[in-house]
């Protein structure tokens, strides 16, 4: 249900965005409203609503996600400063595109709790 989100013409191409990495199964680019100086989401291009709809079959695919975070992390120069990794699960948690993905931000400090 809910149909392709525009993460899938991301994926595709038909939407412009600024990709920073890219493999068989996972794809990152530049948030168009970044919330830090560095603000990218890392998306797997399997279609998974979100966190929450993720199987014990995509143990290995959020695994990649995770890796992916640590490789952009280290090539934007990241490692040394911090940084911050959110999944927002369902509207009232803050999704807004139901295609999972995850914030990789930095270059700013961050409160906690986030609020
Ligand atoms: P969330 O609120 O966790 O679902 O995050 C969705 C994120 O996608 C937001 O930070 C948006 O700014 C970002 N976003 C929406 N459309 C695009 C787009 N076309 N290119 C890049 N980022 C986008």
């Amino acid at each position: 249900m809910g149909g392709e989100t525009i993460f899938a013409k991301i994926i595709r191409r038909e939407v412009p965005a600024k990709i920073v990495y890219e493999t068989d199964h996972v794809l990152a680019f530049h948030d168009v409203n970044p919330q830090a100086p560095i603000h990218i989401l890392i998306i797997p291009k399997e279609p998974i609503r979100d966190l929450a709809s993720a199987k014990a079959d995509h143990k290995e695919l959020l695994g990649e996600l995770l890796v992916a975070v640590n490789e952009i992390a280290r090539e934007q120069g990241l490692l040394q400063d911090g940084f911050r990794v959110v999944i927002n699960n369902g509207a009232r948690a803050g999704q807004t595109v139901f295609h999972l993905h995850l914030h990789l931000m930095g270059g700013r400090s961050f409160a906690w709790p986030p609020g």
